[in-house]
């Protein structure tokens, strides 16, 4: 009985090994199968799936599109802060201009007492106003004289004259001139030259030049005696 026993084992245990082998190789053969069928598909599906592949990467570059539209998103708001910077320079730069032209260089007509200098305005003015209590008008044909003017007025006196020697008789260069200072001044007609050289010593001004009648200078206190003329401006040149 006990010997018995091992053999029936074995048996049940060889048909069991041979169903378990059976099954084990029936199932790696359908396995294998299975998985060979399964690489096929792979391989076959692979050339598709790769050619598919960079598809996917180009529709992940789809992906980048949304930084597209991200960037045309942060574009509006990128051209409003440049509008509102561009605004201001266009009113800045054309209101600087004007504001330092006005402040440090006021521009007077010829004709105007205002360039001349405080003390020859004030004695201007006192001396016209007495004038027209006699009946008589002092006009300012040139009182102060600006560099370019003065220029140009030499330029036509040498044109005229024939020379530099012979211009600065009438015209001095803007260095020498008492019209550039403020200091000198021109009026008509002619009464008002012929009234000003007879009173306006009493005022300070004094005719300068023996061949510019219409010239005054304020070249003596006012009440005292006008010093001898001049014969042209052509010394003041040297
Ligand atoms: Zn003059």
């Amino acid at each position: 009985m006990t010997n018995e026993l091992p053999p029936r084992r074995t048996n049940q245990a060889r048909t069991r090994l041979l169903s378990v082998t059976g099954l084990v190789v029936a199932g790696l053969v359908i396995g294998s199968l299975v998985i060979w069928h399964g690489r096929l598909g792979d391989l076959l599906d692979g050339d598709s799936a790769a050619d598919k592949q960079p598809v996917v990467a180009g529709s992940g570059a789809a992906g980048n599109k949304p930084p597209a539209i991200e960037t045309s998103a942060t574009l509006p708001p990128a051209s409003e802060p440049t509008k509102t910077p561009t605004n201001p320079p266009k009113t800045k730069p054309t209101a600087d201009p004007t504001e330092p032209v006005k402040t440090t260089r006021p521009v007077y007509a010829e004709e105007s007492d205002l360039g001349l200098t405080p003390r020859m305005r004030s004695r201007l003015r006192k001396a016209t106003a007495a004038a027209k209590a006699d009946g008589i008008t002092i006009s300012i044909t040139s009182a102060r004289r600006s560099v370019a003017k003065q220029n140009q007025l030499l330029k036509a006196a040498i044109a005229k004259y024939g020379s530099y020697r012979e211009a600065i008789r009438w015209v001095l260069p803007p260095d020498k001139s008492a019209h550039v200072k403020g200091k000198a001044v021109d009026i008509g007609p002619r009464s008002a030259m012929t009234w000003l050289e007879k009173n306006g010593w009493r005022y300070g001004l004094c005719r300068r030049y023996d061949n510019e009648p219409w010239h005054f200078e304020a070249l003596t206190t006012p009440g005292k005696h006008c010093p001898a003329l001049q014969v042209s401006g052509a010394a003041e040149a040297g």
